[in-house]
């Protein structure tokens, strides 16, 4: 039995291929691709010559199935997407869970990934975060997935098409409302890399003129937090972020106390 690689790949920049990924997808027997087009021109840049398979969204069970059976035949095989890390809204989780279930070994060999690139630049708070990947194309299903973060209180990362990102504006200014900040990131480690640190209501106006080009991720701010639908359990893990950022516990009791309703000493009782 061998090993599943899981390879991060560059998101627009070839420099940003490590040497450890050059190395491990030289020494796999096979390489899981998610457009094979695609991945012969990142190996053809590093002179590369491998064998590659397409292993895709629609052939996942299929293709899943067989790349299990070689590498417990004994074959290595490094799964990759077109751009960034595999199995972050990219083909890979299910490889990854399988493969898992069989009992091979399953490494990591980490690249860029557009949604902790975009996040480390954005300017907004990356302490806590969620991941929300792309809202359906269903207006239903849109709706559904913004009304359950509408109170997020975390920074929230959203991928985003140029052709939707008007739309996806207009949707969330509707549940986030227009003061709320975000991050625009475009074409990130590429030459029109751009990040417009805005509200919702500017950047609507914005791309009234500016049309929409290239690849975006969309940061944004989490709801603020209001005293009267925090619990006591809120303020206490409020307490408990100051304080893994360094802060002692009675003063991030203290902190916790002036912005919340809850008392000091409540709140000091709670994190001893
Ligand atoms: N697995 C990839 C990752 O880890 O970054 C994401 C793949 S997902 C199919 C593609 C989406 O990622 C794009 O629609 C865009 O939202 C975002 N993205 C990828 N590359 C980007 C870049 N260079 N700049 C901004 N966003 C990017």
């Amino acid at each position: 039995m061998s090993i599943l690689y899981v390879v991060g790949t560059p998101i627009g920049n070839l420099e940003d291929f490590s040497p450890r990924a050059i190395e491990i997808l030289n020494q796999v027997d096979f390489i899981a691709a998610e457009d094979t087009r695609v991945t012969l021109k990142l190996l053809n840049h590093f002179g590369i010559k491998k064998q590659m398979i397409s292993y895709y969204e629609h052939n996942l069970r299929q293709r899943g199935e067989m790349i299990v059976s070689r590498i417990l035949a004994g074959e290595s095989c490094a799964v990759v997407s077109d751009a960034g890390m595999p199995c972050i809204s990219d083909p890979g989780e299910d490889l990854v869970y399988i493969c898992a279930q069989a009992g091979i070994p399953v490494r990591v060999v980490p690249g860029p990934s557009a949604a902790i690139s975009a996040l480390a630049i954005s300017g907004l708070p990356t302490s806590r975060f969620t991941f929300e990947g792309f809202l359906s194309t269903s207006k239903r299903n849109r709706t559904d997935h913004l009304e359950t973060v509408r109170h997020e209180h975390r920074t929230m990362i959203f991928y985003e098409a140029p052709h939707k990102l008007c739309n996806t504006l207009e949707d969330m200014a509707k549940v986030f409302g227009l003061e709320r900040r975000l991050s625009i990131c475009r074409e990130l480690t590429k030459i029109y890399e751009e990040v417009l640190r805005t509200t919702f209501e500017e950047a609507i106006i914005y791309y009234q003129t500016h049309k929409p080009k290239g690849e975006y991720v969309l940061v944004v701010q989490g709801a603020p937090i209001q005293e009267t639908k925090l619990t006591l359990e809120d303020a206490v893990n409020l307490a408990k972020q100051l304080i893994a950022q360094g802060e002692k516990t009675t003063d991030a009791a203290k902190k916790v106390a002036k912005q919340t309703s809850f008392s000091k000493a409540d709140i000091y009782k709670q994190l001893m």
